[in-house]
């Protein structure tokens, strides 16, 4: 987060957002399920500007082994950004930032599956981020998910996620990246709705305790209605697939 120039204004006087969304709006959101031909499960996400593709592969035997365990299997997450996903080239590879967001993006997905059905296996999650608009962990979130039931991998929930914050004084729903870097607050939330479950809580900035528990539910409010749209994507799969045998 930055200091924010004097003559931006992140609000209007309507209250309408600089990308024309009211304050509980969610970007425009695409979902398309088993994109890629040599992965077992994935997904392609484009939510507002950031373009996120999520590849699962597994289970299958782990390299290195001793990583191995005999009870269930290991879930490995990468989170990922393109070199070009960003203005300004970034550096190929892992930084701390990637390597931080691989870990909660683990811990985001981990509570929905039943890892015990498959000792001795591992599970390996890729998020390419390939355009980058803020927002990119909880979109990688969502699109992870939903490469996961791609590839049969029992589930307990889909886990959804979304992020709200604070601009202009005021909390809104879903930053963008104008929002992101001139606002004062960003808190990014994954849900696991059947179980009433939160499986990632993050903060960003500063909120009063009651503007944090306020930003919370909003972005709960978020993950529901981008969960409904989880279970259409990978509905709309299935009633292709049948409408292909036919
Ligand atoms: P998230 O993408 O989950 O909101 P951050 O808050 O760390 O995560 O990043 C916000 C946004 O900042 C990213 O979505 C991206 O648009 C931008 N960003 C992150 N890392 C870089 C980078 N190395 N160079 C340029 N922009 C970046």
């Amino acid at each position: 987060m930055m200091e924010k120039p004097e003559e931006l204004k992140l609000l209007d006087e309507k209250g309408y957002r600089i990308d024309g969304r009211k304050k509980y709006e969610l970007r425009k959101i695409d979902m398309k399920i088993g994109v890629l031909k040599n992965a077992n499960g994935s997904a392609y996400v484009e939510w507002g500007k950031n373009k996120i593709l999520a590849a699962v592969y597994g289970p299958r035997e782990i390299h290195p082994k001793h990583l191995q365990r005999s009870d269930r299997a290991i879930l490995r997450v990468r989170y990922n950004m393109a070199p070009f996903s960003v203005e300004e080239r970034k550096k190929p590879g892992p930084d701390r930032r990637s390597v931080e967001i691989s870990k909660v993006i683990r811990g985001a997905l981990e509570p929905a599956l039943i890892l015990e059905l498959f000792p001795r296996t591992s599970i390996d999650v890729f998020i390419e981020v390939l355009q980058a608009d803020a927002g990119t962990r909880v979109a990688g979130i969502v699109a992870a998910s939903l490469a996961l039931a791609d590839a049969g991998i029992p589930m307990k929930d889909l886990v959804s996620a979304c992020a709200a914050g604070k601009i202009e004084d005021e909390l809104v729903l879903d930053l963008n990246k104008e929002e992101d870097n001139y606002g004062s607050a960003d808190v990014p939330v994954a849900i696991m709705p059947i179980k009433n479950d939160i499986t990632l809580l993050q903060m960003d900035g500063y909120l009063t305790k009651e503007e944090f528990l306020e930003a919370v539910k909003l972005a709960i409010k978020g993950a529901k209605a981008v969960y409904q749209k989880q279970r259409e994507a990978l509905k709309e799969k299935y009633l292709n697939i049948i409408s292909e045998e036919e």
